[in-house]
């Protein structure tokens, strides 16, 4: 069975699908073709306030459960996503135009692994007993209250899921809004975890742009705002929330350095550079899109990533499990990547291979890599959100971490070596939330992801995402009489 990409009504409000025909209209288009195959409508105010008043009201209820009732409903939403794991695959595939072959493996599951690994976690969280002499004291680990949600394009389902698991088992409620782009999977989560036992009102999806969000990081009920998107948006919509004084999780873009020294495995070094930049057409925010090769390697690097690029890419048709490169979310998106490759042939960089708009209905960018780039040009510089790779050379190691650190993003950032003591010292140098060595983008749900500098701030995944939707109440416990000057 698949899913029909029209969704029963643009919404998921309380535990029910909503419509309100009033919201401007939200078309979705499958990427690979160009053609409509659903219409949506924004959210009103309405449905926001609608949205808010249902998750108060399923928070307090939620708050009181004992934490193994509230993971054993993130557990069976979990397995409820593995069984249905080919169908929600196809629709992200529909939404978004990543390949089929991807989506299998890499978003319906991650929000399972999300769920499952939080779920787990919810009957562990705890505050602690502080002793304090004759008296003692004590922590109550809280939620928050309504946390907003607001996704990016590139992995819909994943990111509804990486910021409802574990808002959801620290007691919390969650307003969520997809990206306008791509609408649809949110509310398949919504879906799933209303079957799960999840009270109406738990998790609730609203459609909208912008504007709508604006309206639920705003709202007076929201506790707290967790984005991931540009750093752009990030930086307005962090200020906003601090008006409210709101927690924050920003997950925002990158320029992420791959450094490969001259003893990497070579056949290594080309897979992590194609995952890092070819991926889901590039289109991952954690990307290792400035490539730094040591001199040495340099000749033989290439070598390899060009022969592979020229027998290994198949562009077609996403929902063929044997395409490895599907098009980009949108005819923006596509036209912004092809304006950073034109600016970079005249700003000097040369285009080994790929960069062209291949001729095909949809928005199919072939893979591109640039050489001879330095550090200055714009695609060195620029988050392209777009299957282009730019390759540097450098000399030694001290030249490398420094050029590797100089940019304003902080998201991730990886290593190639067969010298592990050099690997762990060049990770300790980086300036940078996120690393790999000898590896690139594996982004487990039991480790840590996050930015530092303009990438963002907080972690998701990992224990560590705990302590950013949950909040500690102290309690001093006296034990004697009160002391007091008179
Ligand atoms: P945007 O920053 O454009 O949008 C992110 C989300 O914020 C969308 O839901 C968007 O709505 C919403 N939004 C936009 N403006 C506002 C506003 N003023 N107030 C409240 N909400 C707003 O990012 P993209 O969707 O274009 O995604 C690409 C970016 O996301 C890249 O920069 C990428 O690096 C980053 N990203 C970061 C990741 C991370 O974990 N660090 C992971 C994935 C992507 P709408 O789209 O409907 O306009």
């Amino acid at each position: 069975m698949s899913y029909d990409p029209q969704p029963a009504a643009s919404h998921h409000v309380s535990g029910e699908y909503l419509e309100d025909a009033g919201g401007e209209a939200l078309p979705v288009i499958y990427p690979a073709t160009g053609e409509e195959i659903a219409r949506l409508h924004m959210a009103t105010p309405e449905v926001i306030d609608r949205a808010f008043t249902a998750a108060e009201a399923a928070q307090r209820d939620w708050a009181r459960l004992p934490g193994v009732e509230r993971g054993r409903v993130l557990r069976r939403a979990a397995d409820l996503i593995r069984a249905r794991n080919r169908e929600l695959s196809e629709l992200e595939t529909r939404d978004t135009g990543k390949p089929l072959q991807e989506t299998l493996v890499a978003d319906a599951t991650s929000a399972a692994d999300a769920l499952e690994y939080f779920g787990g976690l919810a009957a562990t969280l705890t505050g602690e007993h502080i002793p304090l002499g004759a008296d003692w004291a004590y922590t109550i680990r809280e939620p928050l209250g309504v946390c907003v949600g607001l996704g990016a394009w590139n992995y819909p389902t994943q990111i509804a899921a990486w910021k409802a698991a574990p808002a959801l088992a620290c007691g919390n409620a969650m307003v969520f809004k997809p990206s306008e782009t791509t609408p649809l999977c949110a509310l398949k989560l919504a879906e799933i975890l209303t079957e799960a036992g999840a009270p109406a009102g738990l998790f609730n999806v609203v459609q909208g742009a912008g504007a709508v969000g604006e309206a639920l990081v705003t709202d007076p009920r929201a506790a707290k705002v967790s984005l991931t998107g540009s750093a752009r948006t990030g930086k307005h919509v962090y200020a906003l929330a601090a008006r409210g004084m709101k927690h924050v999780t920003m997950e925002l873009g990158g320029k992420s350095p791959l450094v490969i020294f001259d003893d990497a495995d070579v056949e290594n070094a080309v897979s992590a550079a194609i995952n890092g930049n070819f991926y889901s057409s590039g289109q991952i925010c954690s990307n290792g899109t400035r490539v730094f090769v040591q001199k040495g390697i340099e000749a033989a690097f290439l070598a390899r990533l060009t022969a592979r690029m020229s027998s290994g890419i198949v562009m077609g048709d996403p929902l063929d499990e044997a395409t490895n490169i599907g098009p980009l979310v949108s005819e923006r998106q596509m036209g912004q990547v092809l304006g950073f490759i034109d600016r970079a042939k005249k700003g000097g960089a040369r285009l080994v291979i790929g960069g062209a708009r291949a001729d095909r209905p949809g928005w199919f960018v072939e893979p591109a890599v640039f050489t001879d780039v330095t550090d200055g040009m714009e695609i060195a510089r620029e988050e392209v959100f777009g299957p282009v790779m730019s390759v540097l050379t450098f000399e030694d190691e001290a030249e490398a971490v420094t050029r590797a650190n100089a940019t304003e993003y902080g998201l991730a950032a990886g290593v190639f070596t067969a010298d592990l003591a050099r690997a762990h010292r060049v990770v300790s140098a980086f300036r940078a939330g996120t690393c790999w060595i000898n590896t690139y983008n594996l982004t487990p749900v039991e480790m840590p992801f996050g930015g530092v500098k303009a990438s963002g701030l907080g972690r998701e995944n990992a224990r560590a995402a705990i302590e950013h939707y949950s909040q500690l109440k102290s309690v001093y416990v006296a034990m004697g009489g009160v002391d007091a000057p008179f």
